[in-house]
């Protein structure tokens, strides 16, 4: 550990606070450096960084008497131009808080709760649900790559559904996709929603999906 960390680390423990300064370092503390200058020397950002991440410090811009700036950490704002004082000589001008650094966001999103269940518990169909495991739409992370069509982001990979935008995984024994699965799904008085009817439209082209009566 470099010493400006040992003069501010032992500062902390004993006063519960630490003036970052290489100038007051050197006064406080002439068994550890010649003067300022070699105090400015030994000063370690990273020693710095360490301190100012401590969890629950807080950092004060004080303004000394004679209108320098330092840095302080302090775990508590009480009276702190009063302690300032016992070891400065002199109660410092003004003290303000610095803005706490922003806690930045979490990089990765929490995943979305997985959805169970059919998503059209009314229509009755022929054929029996598929699983989203055998379904070339079920991404590697789990979700359903067309949420507009099936209606759900995060579905149950074992578990059967019927759902518009099935479609076998390359290599399926049964290529049966879902227009041709479950007609019931989209006959006129199922028809998917506006919003989702452009899409599978594409879909269907994309597949050759549609069942040959249904493209004529
Ligand atoms: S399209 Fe339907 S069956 Fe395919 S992964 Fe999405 S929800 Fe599951």
């Amino acid at each position: 550990m470099d010493k400006f960390s040992t003069y501010a680390g032992n500062q902390l423990a004993a006063a519960g606070f630490t003036v970052l300064d290489s100038r007051v370092a050197a006064r406080l503390r002439p068994d550890l450096w010649r003067g300022a200058l070699d105090a400015e020397s030994e000063s370690a950002d990273r020693g710095r960084a360490r301190l100012r991440s401590l969890p629950g410090i807080r950092r004060f811009e004080v303004t000394l008497d004679e209108g320098r700036v330092v840095e302080v950490l302090a775990w508590s704002p009480d009276r702190l131009a009063e302690r300032l004082a016992w070891v400065l000589g002199r109660a410092p001008a003004r003290i303000v808080e610095a803005t706490p650094p922003a806690v930045p966001a979490p990089s990765v999103r929490p995943p979305a709760p997985t959805q169970a269940g059919d998503q059209h518990p009314d229509i009755v169909t022929a054929e029996p649900g598929r699983t989203c495991g055998s379904c070339a739409h079920f991404s590697a992370g789990q979700t359903c790559r067309v949420p507009r069509i099936s209606g759900v982001g995060r579905p149950l990979a074992r578990e059967p559904r019927i759902c518009r935008g099935y479609e076998p995984v390359f290599g399926a024994r049964d290529r049966r996709g879902a227009r041709v699965l479950w007609p019931e799904l989209f006959s006129e008085a199922s028809a998917p929603p506006a919003s989702a009817a452009a899409e599978v439209e594409a879909l269907d082209d994309k597949h050759g999906t549609l069942a040959p009566t249904a493209r004529e």
